[in-house]
């Protein structure tokens, strides 16, 4: 894996996503109800440009929730969200029907904000450069030869070039997730969502797909990690959450939430985890 970084290179400015830096997402008093059942409990959440923040907390505690609604793969029920400097309220009437949505502004939203899935996702009838063409294609609307030449980019930072013309099926989990960061790279987004990205990994394939997202980092790039790597996630973010129940029961710097956390719940949660 030859683009790989395998040591952590010195940050290029300032340390990215720190107080001077703009955001470039931000939710606000998010709610999001399924049925009854209340998932998110009025969450709030910024993100700066080059910043790192990580989201951890129990299963079920709304962190894939929290993202999908960070993408607008599902509307929130309730609260603001801001992506660079576009802002949609959320309110929904008696019926439950969302008012005051703009779909066009719904999908060019989209476009900013991708996501890297826990299962890769990938397309198994698409080629892996297939794969990383197709939005950019199809949502960028880009010719072909633009198109192939961002995909063999990206391929290369993630260290899968030579497997441009493989199929899914014939990639390890870590490669797979490797194109699919490709593929959402190829986006060119403001920010990177993961949803626990090496959790349905062997444990042996688990730092490939790390390094790749720590050379990310390192480059500045803005990025929001729902993750069970507490290490990982000490070691690259600049602010971590945790999450309790749908609500953001604490937020800091890796050590104020590894290390010394006013809340009880974050610190158990982190002592059963480590
Ligand atoms: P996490 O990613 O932290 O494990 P999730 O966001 O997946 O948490 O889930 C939070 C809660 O929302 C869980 O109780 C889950 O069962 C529920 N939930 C998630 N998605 C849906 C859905 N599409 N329909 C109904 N309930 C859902
Ligand atoms: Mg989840």
């Amino acid at each position: 894996m030859e683009n790989t970084p395998k040591t952590r290179l010195a940050p290029a400015t300032t340390p990215a996503g720190t107080q001077k830096s703009p955001l470039a997402i931000e939710a606000r008093e998010l709610v999001k109800n399924y049925g009854t059942l209340q998932v998110l409990k009025g969450v709030s959440l910024a993100v700066r440009e080059g910043g790192v923040v990580s989201l951890i907390g129990s299963s079920g505690s709304g962190k894939s929730t929290l993202l999908c609604c960070m993408n607008l793969l599902e509307l929130p029920d309730r609260g603001d969200l801001s992506i660079a400097d576009e802002t949609i309220h959320f309110t929904r009437n008696a019926q439950g029907n969302n008012l005051g949505l703009d779909r066009r502004q719904i999908q060019r939203l989209r476009t900013k904000v991708t996501m890297v899935f826990q299962q890769f996702n990938l397309w198994p009838h698409l080629s892996v450069l297939g794969n990383v063409i197709e939005a950019p294609r199809r949502v960028r609307r880009l010719p072909k030869r633009e198109a192939v030449a961002l995909g063999e980019h990206y391929l290369d930072k993630v260290g899968m070039s030579d497997k441009r013309d493989e199929y899914p099926a014939f990639l390890s989990g870590g490669q797979q997730q490797r194109v699919a960061i490709a593929r959402a790279l190829a986006m060119e987004p403001r920010v990177l969502l993961f949803d626990e990205p090496t959790s349905a990994l062997d444990p042996e394939l688990v730092s490939e797909v790390l390094g790749v997202i720590r050379g990310l980092a390192d480059e500045g790039r803005t990025m929001l990690l729902a993750t069970h790597e507490m290490h990982f996630a000490r070691d690259v973010s600049s602010q971590v959450v945790f999450l309790h129940h749908g609500i953001a029961e604490a937020t800091g710097t890796p050590q104020q939430i590894f290390e010394h956390s006013d809340s009880e719940r974050c610190r158990r949660f982190v002592s059963s985890v480590a």
